[in-house]
């Protein structure tokens, strides 16, 4: 069986104190037993060796949420995959909807940053998702399958590398997939991993993300090929971030 995967995405929100009060609160409900979940948040890099040093101790699991396909060099405002690895990350969030769009990311680039993340010793989260249009198409499968061949690097195996399935309609909007569409989605991903993977895919831990909050979580967690979530809004809070990884 698959280890759900909870993983939080801070997104550009927080600042320290606000940080390490969250991760204070999420390694306490950790400390109240062995749970059936791993759990990882993401945080802005300023904080990422904060929070990695203040769960050192604990069983909670830190994150970037980005990071270039260098080691080093001529990059002025990016950290590389080694930088997080080297201030305690043992994640990275790669191909996110918002840096595909914002910085114009393509599933080459994410390729690349998701391999860096490997040869770093990061475990890369690729995400992958369709906008609202491509969606209204009829489109969605076949953009995602092809994001997902795309952005997977030579060497990807269900060790180094999850999958976030994240509809870009989703996304913040309080909108979210159907349980349906998700079991769907999720069902093809994992086919097409195994052009990838072979058999191995069958190890892949595929997030789902998308407004997932404590009111939805058990519905999407329960289904077959949905191994945990990225969660956006709803990890800025201890509570709602617990109440969705215990529905796990
Ligand atoms: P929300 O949970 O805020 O919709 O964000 C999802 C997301 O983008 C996580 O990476």
């Amino acid at each position: 069986a698959r280890r759900p995967l909870i993983a939080g995405n801070w997104k550009m929100n927080g600042l320290r104190a606000d940080g390490l009060k969250l991760v204070e609160g999420l390694i306490a409900h950790l400390r109240e037993g062995d749970q059936p979940f791993d759990m990882l948040v993401c945080p802005p890099m300023t904080l990422v060796a904060d929070v990695a040093a203040a769960s050192t101790a604990s069983t909670l699991l830190v994150g970037g949420q980005d990071c270039h396909q260098n080691e080093k060099g001529a990059h002025t405002g990016d950290t590389s995959a080694w930088m997080l690895k080297d201030v305690g990350a043992t994640h990275v969030i790669v191909g996110h909807s918002e840096r595909r769009a914002d910085h114009a990311e393509s599933s080459e680039v994410v390729k690349a940053k998701a391999g860096a993340a490997h040869a770093a010793g990061l475990t890369a989260i690729i995400c992958i998702g369709e906008t609202e249009d491509e969606r209204d198409r009829g489109e969605a499968l076949a953009v995602v399958s092809g994001q997902l061949l795309d952005s997977l690097p030579d060497g990807a195996t269900p060790d180094n590398t999850v999958i976030a399935y994240e509809p870009v309609w989703a996304i913040g909007t309080g909108k979210t997939a159907t349980p349906d569409d998700v079991a769907e989605m999720h069902g093809e991903i994992r086919k097409k991993a195994h052009e990838k993977l072979g058999s191995e895919a069958n190890r892949l831990r595929i997030l789902y993300g998308g407004s997932v909050k404590p009111a939805n979580a058990e519905e999407l967690l329960a289904l077959t090929d949905v191994d945990g979530a990225l969660v956006g809004g709803a990890s800025l809070k201890v509570e709602d971030f617990w109440a969705i990884a215990k529905a796990a």
